[in-house]
C-alpha cells in the first residue's frame, strides 16, 4: 500500500472506537481478587463504595469483553482523540534501520499525555453520581493536570496531594492545575494524619507516590460527598485506556502493516495497557504473535526487580491488599526525572498478564533514556515526556539489532506524553549533572520486610 509510506496515520472522528476492551474477558484465568486490609478476605464491591462511584466500581469487577463508552465521553474524547499514528521515517533513517517504527502519540491531549483518556470518564462517572469534589494523588503532575481539566468540565473541585519533589522541580506542572481549577498541595502535607506521620519522620521528606495516595484516601474516607481517582494501576483505569490501543489497531489495518513487537514504558502500567491488552487480544483468539515488552527505571523496577504478592497501593496501608508485583509499600525510590514511573508496585492485571508468560519486562537506567529522547527529538520533532524515553531507549535498541540482523522488524510503542514542563531535566541531561542510581538489593529486602505476609 502506498499510505505506509506516509508519516501520520489519521483516524476521522467517526471512525473513533466506541468501546473500551476487558481483556480479563480473554485470559485463561482471572487475576487474584483484592483482599481486605485488616481481615484479609477477598473484598466486594461495596469495600470501594466510599471512595469510588458504582459505575465505576462495576467496571473494576467486571468480566464483559467490551464496555461502552458513554455519548458524554466520546465527545469530550473527541477535543483531542483520534489520536494520530507516526511511522517515524526520520528516526528509522537517522538509525540506517530496516526496521519500520510507529508511534502511538498521546501528548496532543489537554494535559499532554494519555492520562485524560481516563480522567474524563471517571470525572463523568463520579458527575453522575453527585460527587462534588475528587481528591487524588500526582507524581511528575500529568495525572493532576488530566483530572483538573476533567473536572473542570464537569464542574468538579479537584484537590491534588502533589509528590514533594516533582512539587519543588515542577512548578509549571502546579500552575497548570491551578488554571484548570484545582487546589494543589505539597506532600506530605500536614493537612492529613498520613502526611503529619511522615513529616515527623523527616521534616524534609521528598514524598511517594505512595504517600501522597495515603493522603488523598484519606481525606476522601472521611466525607461522602467526596471521592477519590486513582490515575493508574486499577482494572477501569487500563479499561478506559484501552481506546488507545483500539484506534492503533484500526490505523495498522488502513495502511496494511502490523507491529511484531510493541514496547510501553510502565510506571501503574496504564499506558502500556491501554495500547497493548488490544493487541493481547489479537494474540490470543486471532493467531497474531506480537512481542510485548515493558521497559520500567532501574530505579524503581516493580516488575524486573519486586516480588509478586499481596501488598497495599500506598505507603499508609488504606488500600485493599492487591497481590501485584511490588518493591513494598515502603519503598522510596531515588527522585529520578521520570515521575510518572516512581510506584513502588505494578497494575494487579499487568503483574498476573505478565505472570502468564504474555509480555515480558526490561530496566533501563535514565542516561540512555534521555539519550534516546534527546536523538528522538532530533528527528521526529517532539520532545518526549521523560517516562516514554524508556520505551523509544529500547525501540532504539531493537532497531539497532535490526540493522546488524537485517530484519525489517515493525515496532510500535506508545509516546504517551510531551516533555514540555520537563525541560529541566534535559537541562540536566545536557548539562552532564544527570547520574544513574545505583538500586542496592539490600534496600529492596528492607522495603519487602513490612510486605504483609498472607
Ligand atoms: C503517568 C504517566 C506515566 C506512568 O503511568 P502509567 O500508568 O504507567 O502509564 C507514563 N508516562 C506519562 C507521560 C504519564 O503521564
Amino acid at each position: 500500500m502506498t499510505s505506509r509510506a506516509d508519516h501520520k496515520i489519521l483516524l476521522d472522528e467517526s471512525e473513533m472506537p466506541t468501546q473500551w476492551y476487558n481483556l480479563i474477558a480473554d485470559l485463561p484465568t482471572p487475576p487474584p481478587p483484592p483482599l481486605h486490609p485488616g481481615t484479609h478476605v477477598p473484598i466486594g464491591p461495596e469495600a470501594l463504595a466510599p471512595l469510588f462511584p458504582m459505575d465505576l466500581i462495576m467496571q473494576e469487577v467486571t468480566t464483559d469483553r467490551y464496555v461502552d463508552i458513554p455519548q458524554e465521553v466520546q465527545d469530550i474524547y473527541k477535543l483531542w482523540r483520534p489520536s494520530p499514528l507516526f511511522r517515524a521515517h526520520r528516526l528509522e533513517k537517522a538509525l540506517g534501520t530496516p526496521a519500520r517504527i510507529y508511534y502511538k502519540y498521546e501528548g496532543v491531549s489537554p494535559a499532554g499525555s494519555h492520562k485524560p483518556n481516563t480522567a474524563v470518564p471517571q470525572a463523568y462517572y463520579n458527575y453522575k453520581a453527585g460527587i462534588r469534589k475528587l481528591t487524588t494523588e500526582t507524581g511528575a503532575g500529568q495525572w493532576g493536570t488530566a483530572l483538573a481539566f476533567a473536572g473542570a468540565l464537569f464542574g468538579i473541585d479537584v484537590e491534588v496531594w502533589q509528590v514533594g519533589a516533582s512539587y519543588d522541580q515542577k512548578p509549571y506542572r502546579r500552575m497548570m492545575m491551578e488554571v484548570f481549577g484545582a487546589i494543589v498541595h505539597r506532600s506530605p502535607s500536614m493537612l492529613t494524619q498520613a502526611g503529619r506521620n511522615q513529616l515527623a519522620l523527616n521534616p524534609n521528606h521528598t514524598g511517594s507516590l505512595g504517600i501522597a495516595i495515603s493522603e488523598a484516601v484519606e481525606v476522601a474516607a472521611q466525607d461522602p460527598a467526596v471521592n477519590y481517582a486513582l490515575g493508574s494501576v486499577l482494572n477501569h483505569v487500563l479499561l478506559h485506556q484501552t481506546i488507545i490501543g483500539e484506534e492503533a489497531l484500526r490505523q495498522f489495518a488502513k495502511v496494511g502493516d502490523y507491529p511484531d513487537v510493541i514496547v510501553g514504558c510502565t510506571g501503574g502500567g496504564s499506558n502500556f495497557a491501554g495500547l497493548s491488552f488490544p493487541f493481547i487480544r489479537e494474540n490470543l483468539k486471532n493467531g497474531k504473535n506480537t512481542k510485548i515488552r515493558g521497559v520500567e527505571p532501574a530505579s524503581c523496577p516493580s516488575l524486573t526487580r519486586g516480588e509478586y504478592r499481596y501488598d497495599f497501593g500506598d505507603t499508609a496501608g488504606m488500600t485493599p491488599l492487591m497481590k501485584m508485583h511490588t518493591l513494598g509499600h515502603d519503598f522510596v525510590p531515588d527522585p529520578i526525572h521520570a515521575g510518572g514511573l516512581r510506584y513502588h508496585g505494578m497494575a494487579p492485571l499487568i503483574s498476573h498478564v505478565y505472570e502468564l508468560g504474555l509480555m515480558d519486562a526490561v530496566a533501563m537506567g535514565q542516561l540512555d533514556c534521555f539519550a534516546a529522547g534527546v536523538q528522538f527529538a532530533r528527528t521526529e520533532g517532539i520532545v518526549p515526556a521523560p517516562e516514554p524515553t524508556h520505551a523509544l531507549a529500547e525501540i532504539i535498541r531493537q532497531a539497532k539489532e535490526c540493522k546488524e540482523t537485517g530484519e525489517e522488524k515493525v515496532l510500535l510503542t506508545a509516546l504517551c506524553g510531551h516533555g514540555h514542563f520537563d525541560l529541566a531535566a534535559y537541562d540536566a541531561f545536557l548539562g552532564g549533572t544527570m547520574i544513574d542510581h545505583e538500586l542496592s538489593q539490600d534496600s529492596i529486602n528492607a522495603a519487602l520486610e513490612t510486605v504483609p505476609r498472607i
